[in-house]
């Protein structure tokens, strides 16, 4: 008899290093990146000089069987050796963008449950905070204007503005 299962993480390059069950019935799957080297932040070339590893970080990933699931990383820095005082550059991977904390896998999920429901409702739901969600929309809907297109911004009404979504914000 076996009751256990094997489930892909659906993320490209990553090696599963250890999982841990935690005392809160959630789930941590610490993870490092096979991909080698990043690209240079001054002069945009490839650099694969490791540096250092920088602190860990803690992504909010999609539950598996119904527990709060997250994978943990620790960025590596590489080095520049041709710009001047040999700056690091941060890896920056496919699956997460580097100003959530939650994977793209869960944002997706995420913006899936804001269908139909508040912010509140969302965050109740997923047990997560409100102001993770509202970033997440503010990302979201950033991604789909092209600001260049708007050059007439100054001359919208006042009233023509939608209100605030913050109005239903809980105290
Ligand atoms: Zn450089």
């Amino acid at each position: 008899m076996c009751n256990t299962i094997e489930i892909p993480l659906d993320i490209d390059e990553i090696d599963v290093k250890r999982l841990i069950f935690t005392d809160c019935d959630e789930i941590v799957i610490e993870v490092e990146s096979t991909v080698k080297g990043t690209y240079c932040h001054q002069c945009g070339q490839k650099i694969i000089k490791y540096d250092e590893c920088n602190r860990e970080i803690i992504l909010r990933h999609l539950p598996i069987l119904g527990k709060k699931t997250y994978l943990l990383i620790k960025p590596v820095r590489y080095t520049c050796e041709d710009c001047d005082n040999h700056p690091t550059t941060m890896q920056i991977l496919p699956w997460y963008d580097e100003r959530s904390s939650c994977t793209k896998a869960y944002e997706q999920h995420l913006i899936l449950m804001l269908l139909n429901s508040t912010i509140t409702d969302v965050s109740c739901k997923e047990d997560i905070g409100w102001d993770a969600i509202e970033g997440l929309l503010d990302r979201f809907i950033g991604q789909k204007i092209d600001w260049s297109n708007v050059t007439k911004l100054n001359i919208i009404a006042q009233d023509s503005i939608p209100p605030k979504r913050r109005q239903s914000r809980p105290k």
